[in-house]
């Protein structure tokens, strides 16, 4: 696009196409685990976290408000091209650098979301901004990957902030964008999966157990005042805040038996 188009002409020619990309990957990613787990309902019994189920009209609460954040996203993106046009931020595009940057750049833009989640989501758990905008995406006691993006419209601009917050200090390709927003939407829907997607092993491996499994976000919609962080456990652990029972449930829910379960509500 050319610096010269006037910003209503330049909303019309990109807006569109901004909309189309952050709406196709929620439905695709959620549709997609939806259709897996569906498939392999039967062996994935036995990793079913809850034993409640997620009714109609929370799937359908889930996916309207997930709608809605894709369209605030979708202005958010906006603003964040219309900006780097004129040099706000620091997206850069062109030809592509070597792997090394884009993964230093990756990890670094996801370091950072993971602390911004953590911090944003401990202060949406405060009463106030509770009752206004975070109380909505608890509403899904039984989370179903549709529940990705389930926030009203003022806990979207909050999770919509990191990109543009990021972007103003942090040089990123596009490409780097790209993967940060398409592992964003993974990790949120397998996070709401409801069955445990993670191997057994995962918590014996010092690297990997730094990473959340699906029991770690299920257990923070469970019982609401545990696990607030989103890729890595390191910040709960560090604030005290992870769930007594986070290794114990995920042993659980990954043998071949169904031992526990019932709870559901915030405790
Ligand atoms: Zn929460
Ligand atoms: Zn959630």
């Amino acid at each position: 696009m050319n610096q010269a188009m006037s910003l209503p002409d330049l909303f019309v020619a990109v807006w569109p196409i901004i909309f189309t990309v952050d709406l196709s990957r929620y439905l695709i990613a959620a549709g997609l685990l939806v259709i897996i787990l569906a498939i392999f309902s039967g062996p994935l019994a036995s990793r079913r976290i809850q034993t409640r189920k997620a009714s109609g009209p929370d799937i359908r609460r889930e996916v309207l408000y997930s709608l809605s954040t894709a369209l605030i996203f979708s202005l958010v993106g906006f603003a964040l091209y219309a900006g780097n046009q004129h040099g706000l931020f620091r997206i850069y595009g062109g030809e592509l650098p070597n792997g090394f940057r884009i993964l230093l750049e990756f990890a670094a833009i996801v370091v950072l979301h993971d602390a911004y989640f953590y911090w944003a989501h401990r202060a949406m758990h405060t009463r106030w901004l509770f009752r206004r905008i975070h109380r909505l995406h608890h509403q899904s006691n039984t989370p179903t990957p549709w529940a990705a993006y389930a926030f009203s419209p003022g806990e979207a601009i909050v999770e919509a902030g990191i990109l543009p917050l990021a972007a103003l200090a942090l040089p990123m390709h596009e490409l780097t964008v790209f993967l940060f927003v398409t592992h964003m939407i993974l990790r949120n829907v397998v996070g709401h999966a409801g069955v445990e997607l993670f191997p057994h092993w995962w918590l014996g491996i010092p690297v990997l157990r730094r990473f959340t499994t699906t029991i770690h976000h299920d257990l923070h919609h469970s019982h609401g005042n545990a696990n607030f962080g989103l890729y890595f456990v390191w910040w709960d652990r560090l604030m005290k805040t992870e769930h007594p029972d986070y290794a114990e449930r995920f042993e659980a829910s990954t043998q071949a038996s169904r031992p526990h379960n019932s709870s559901n509500g915030r405790s």
